[in-house]
């Protein structure tokens, strides 16, 4: 774990994250590569992240478990936030100082497009592993 700072590209919003998971995560869902374009590189963050320009983030409720924010001044995505638990997923690249950068779990393989793939070695689950998973959560 390590603690980071983070600016969205006009520099209206600054973030802070005191707990840094290095071993991210890439998400292949629809949402998420229609919300960038491309998959989601994320770093889970904890709850413990502190926001300066809140004022400047517009949130979206993507799903009924989820929001997504981005900076309404320049557009760069900044989070997804888990309703229930409060903790944050964060684009690896918002960080430049991570250290231990690896990729680590690619979710919704079964709905990686074969237009691309990563030569990275993860664990994968697919979308009945992850609907699986988190029934038991609950
Ligand atoms: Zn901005
Ligand atoms: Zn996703």
């Amino acid at each position: 774990m390590s603690h980071s700072k983070a600016s969205c590209l006009c520099g209206a919003v600054k973030i802070t994250a005191e707990e840094v998971n290095p071993k991210f995560t890439v998400c292949h869902c629809q949402s998420c590569r229609t919300w960038g374009g491309a998959p989601f590189f994320a770093v889970k963050c904890g709850a413990k992240v502190k926001i300066e320009g809140a004022d400047k983030v517009k949130m979206y409720e993507s799903s009924s478990w989820a929001s997504r924010g981005f900076c309404i001044e320049c557009g760069t995505h900044l989070f997804f936030k888990f309703k229930e638990s409060g903790e944050y997923n964060m684009p690896v690249g918002l960080f430049s100082g991570l250290n231990g950068l690896e990729m680590d779990m690619q979710y919704f393989s079964d709905m990686r497009p074969s237009y691309y793939c990563f030569s990275n070695k993860t664990q994968e689950m697919t979308t009945a592993e992850i609907m699986a998973y988190f029934a038991q959560e609950v």
